[in-house]
């Protein structure tokens, strides 16, 4: 399994304390590498550095706020200190405000876009250096259903969604001739806590994802695993600019 193989890799994964981050860096944990998450909730890292290190992972968990540049600049610095090499940043972490888009203040439109959009932007840029001198990286930018259809309660969230593809793309045309592969990944509807409060929040919701999902069901955090395994190893070095749905069918069905 050379092809997926990560070890001697170092990931650094946003939001990585729990979700969809949690389970793609246990994916690529699985394929050898050593992992950096990052997130607010130090609470939540135990249980998470736990997984990790049963997988034989060596890992590490970095407090930081992603909307500030200054913290952005410091897990990717962080990462080198504990590590001595960044090649893999994944930008995963995010939040939703659900209003209708009369009603957003100025304020939630700027968190949104910020936490999901920006902070992407802010950390790849951060990581640039260190990738382009070790002649390799990858970034894997995580996306949405939201990236490619809208919805009347996700203004920002489908805004910031449409961005990080058209930003994956920008970037991976920019950093292509410097060996680094920028991809997005669109998730479908996975359980998460983001999506448990949404479920509370839009009612009929669970219902109607499963009935829109080809595959029948919703999608769970380790479904996840895989797709960040393959963008982050080898096997993917050809691969970039792409916006991949992992979405058990549900952006190609009625
Ligand atoms: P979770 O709420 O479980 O995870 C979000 C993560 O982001 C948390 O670990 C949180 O950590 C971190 N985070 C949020 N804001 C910040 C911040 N300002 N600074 C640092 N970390 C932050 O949700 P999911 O796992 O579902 O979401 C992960 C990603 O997947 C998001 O980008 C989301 O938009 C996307 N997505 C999810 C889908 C789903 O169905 N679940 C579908 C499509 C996309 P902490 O609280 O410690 O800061």
């Amino acid at each position: 399994m050379k092809l997926f193989d990560l070890t001697g890799k170092v990931a650094l994964v946003t939001g990585g304390n729990g979700g969809i981050g949690l389970a793609m860096a246990q994916g690529m944990a699985a394929c050898g590498a050593s992992i950096v998450i990052a997130g607010r909730n130090a609470e939540k890292a135990g249980p998470a550095l736990a997984s990790l290190r049963e997988l034989g992972a060596r890992c590490v968990f970095v407090a930081g706020d992603v909307t500030k540049k200054t913290a952005c600049v410091k897990l990717v610095a962080d990462t080198l200190a504990e590590f001595g090499r960044l090649d893999i940043l994944v930008n995963n972490a995010g939040t939703a405000i659900r209003k209708m888009p009369q009603d957003y203040t100025e304020e939630e439109w700027h968190l949104v876009i910020d936490t999901n959009l920006t902070s992407a932007f802010l950390c790849s840029q951060a990581a640039y250096a260190p990738m382009k001198a070790a002649g390799a990286g990858k970034m894997i930018n995580i996306g949405s259903m939201m990236s490619l259809f809208g919805a009347p309660y996700a203004t920002p969230y489908a805004s910031s969604k449409g961005g990080i593809v058209q930003m994956t793309r920008a970037m991976a045309t920019a950093w292509a001739k410097d060996n680094i592969q920028v991809n997005a990944v669109l998730p479908g509807w996975i359980d998460t806590d983001l999506t448990r409060r949404a479920r509370r929040e839009v009612s009929g919701l669970h219902e109607r994802v499963e009935n829109r999902t080809p595959a029948g069901r919703w999608g769970s955090p380790p479904d996840m695993a895989g797709i960040a395994a393959f963008l982050a190893s080898p096997a993917s070095d050809f691969v970039t600019g792409t916006a991949i749905p992992v979405d058990g069918g549900y952006s190609i069905g009625m």
